[in-house]
């Protein structure tokens, strides 16, 4: 187990305008699951291949367990990486493509053997050990390319979108089963996703990434109640929190649509009314969402269907915010306000 920390990391690539990566400062806790956030492009990948030692940063350092790894090669860092299209040898069998890193490794025989019983019992793979990757499920692909990371027993696991490949029902058991795989051997683990149900189910904290920066760095939870700006407040949350603008303030008022409800008819203490005028309803089978406007700003409320409709498409209704749900943001740079100047 390791702490792996970047300090001032920055990747251009030659020919390209904006770096890749913009002198990133992050570090991870022993044995946690660290997400790294972000939207196509903002440099997940490249942040993950730089701590990996696939690609050579153009400024900055990597620490692996205390240790300045920037310069050596990625064999000599004992991290494991696991991409997206696993990258198992065809023509081999599971227990052959498990045992590769080991053979390379020149580990006697015997050993190899017991590593291998050892992590295909760990994911469940043992019947699967005479197959080629070809007879195996994408799921099952994904496992044999774990246990082939996990016998080096690597100090840390860089995972970047490992279930991208996988329809959205093996996924949900994937994602399932890939956490819990990560609490047994508490390795720290650095995993890329885009996808943002992802990233909250799985990840102890999340690196929420844009333009090869970290916008925030946080607990799933601290993340979705307290974002740090509107960039993070409309990439994290499905459907995102709205955004609807103060002119009084020049500031952007965030709320989430599960907060935003129908005003009571006695008034509502320490909340902000809103008319709201519904354009659409949709219905998901657990909740409805209602589409709508607040003056030009587009919102959404979300409710379960347990409620009944609190107002038909077409019709305006005064809608209200909690005050305590209520996020105030600076409309020019995005960033939050403190929650005191929230009034
Ligand atoms: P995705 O989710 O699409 O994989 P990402 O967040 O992982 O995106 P990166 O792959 O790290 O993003 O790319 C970050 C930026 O660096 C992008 O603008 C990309 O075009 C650029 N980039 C990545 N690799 C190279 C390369 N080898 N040469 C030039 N530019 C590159």
């Amino acid at each position: 187990m390791a702490v792996v920390e970047v300090r001032g990391l920055t990747k251009r690539f030659d020919g390209t305008g904006a770096a890749a990566v913009d002198g990133i400062d992050i570090a991870s806790r022993d044995g946690e699951f660290l997400v790294l956030l972000g939207p196509s492009g903002c440099g997940k990948t490249t942040l993950l291949r730089m701590i990996g030692g696939l690609e050579p940063p153009t400024a900055g350092d990597i620490l692996i367990g205390g240790r300045v790894v920037t310069d050596l090669p990625p064999r000599a860092r004992q991290i494991a990486m696991v991409f997206q299209s696993y990258a198992l040898y065809p023509h081999m069998s599971v227990k052959d493509n498990i045992a590769f890193p080991l053979k390379a490794a020149n580990m006697p025989k015997a050993a190899q053997q017991e590593r291998i019983a050892w992590a295909a019992g760990i994911l469940g793979i043992d019947h699967l050990l005479g197959r080629k990757p070809r007879q195996l499920s994408g799921g099952q692909r994904q496992r044999v390319a774990l246990a082939r990371a996990l016998v080096r027993e690597p100090n840390v696991f860089l995972l970047d979108e490992p279930l991208s490949n996988l329809d959205a029902q093996r996924r949900a058991s994937a994602r399932d089963e890939l956490q819990q795989f990560q609490r047994r051997v508490a390795t720290t683990t650095i995993y890329v996703t885009h996808d943002q149900v992802e990233a909250m189910g799985m990840g102890d904290r999340i690196a929420v990434m844009e333009q090869g920066h970290i916008r925030q760095l946080g607990p799933p939870q601290e993340i979705y109640d307290e974002p740090a700006d509107t960039f993070v407040a409309t990439f994290v949350g499905s459907p995102p929190m709205n955004l609807v603008p103060d002119p009084a303030a020049g500031d952007l008022l965030g709320f989430r649509p599960e907060h935003f409800q129908p005003a009571a008819a006695d008034g509502v203490n320490g909340a902000a009314r809103f008319p709201f005028h519904v354009h659409r309803m949709e219905y998901l089978g657990a909740e409805r969402l209602l589409y709508g406007e607040v003056g030009e700003a587009k919102v959404i409320a979300r409710f379960p269907v347990t409620v009944p409709i609190p107002v038909e498409p077409g019709a305006t209704a005064e809608f209200a915010v909690p005050l305590r749900h209520l996020k105030r943001f600076d409309a020019k740079t995005g960033l939050r306000r403190p929650a005191r100047s929230v009034s």
